[in-house]
């Protein structure tokens, strides 16, 4: 087993709400994870110019592991509406701007997606509006090794409008996600520990989990 799996690995992310619900999900294995933030080298964020999840996911890991030097997980994740062809997919988090990065801050552009996907998926009815959001993981070292992908998907539908938004917890589309198979209650209306328990993000964590530890078993 390398001694880089002997200490916390790197959760490379910007997004302070992803490392809070990675954190929850680790600790139960009582793997610790430090963010980019928590570390002392400075990090410059690589292009996501791949056209998938793990494409994506991929590039993070190495190039964040490549300069931090430390064993590094990254994630990539967004929503597929299947009405829409898959979009707003990897895109997502750019999804108002057609994926070009403009400047503005999370919480302008989580509500102006938001505000896109309701005008996309106009007044089709709720059959017409089954989405999922999708999250491969990697683990990658600093000789660019990947160790482990992993994947995970929480299936919804994009409820309409007059009925959502809805909610304060989580982020990004949350407040529009009605959670299968009762779609009563949006994503962004679970507790933390409901939504880890059910969400994308925590299968493929726990799968990673799982897999971390039984590298670190090895
Ligand atoms: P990433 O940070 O490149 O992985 O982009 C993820 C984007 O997908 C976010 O900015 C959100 O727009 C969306 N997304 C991913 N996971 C979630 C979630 O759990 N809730 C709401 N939106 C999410």
């Amino acid at each position: 087993m390398s001694d880089l799996f002997e200490r916390s690995i790197v959760l490379a992310t910007a997004n302070p709400k992803k490392v809070t619900e990675l954190r929850a999900i680790f600790a139960g294995i009582g793997l610790g994870v430090e963010s980019l933030a928590d570390l002392n080298t400075p990090t410059t964020e690589p292009d996501e110019t791949g056209a998938t999840f793990e494409q994506n996911a991929t590039i993070k890991a190495v190039e964040y592991a490549r300069q931090t030097g430390r064993l590094c997980l990254a994630d990539d994740s967004g929503l597929a509406v299947d009405a829409l062809g898959g979009a707003p997919g990897v895109i997502s988090s750019h999804y108002c701007t057609d994926g070009v990065e403009t400047g503005m801050t999370r919480e302008e552009r989580d509500a102006a997606n938001n505000e896109k996907l309701l005008a996309e998926l106009g007044d089709r009815a709720i059959s017409e509006r089954t989405a999922r959001f999708v999250c491969v993981m990697v683990l990658a070292s600093p000789d660019g090794n990947i160790h482990a992908t992993t994947r995970g998907t929480f299936e919804g539908a994009i409820g309409p409008p007059g009925d959502v938004p809805r909610g304060t917890s989580g982020f990004g589309y949350d407040p529009l996600f009605l959670v299968a198979p009762e779609l009563a209650q949006t994503s962004a209306e679970l507790d933390a520990k409901t939504k880890n328990a059910l969400s994308h993000r925590g299968e493929a964590a726990r799968a990673m989990a799982e897999t971390i530890a039984a590298m670190r078993g090895a």
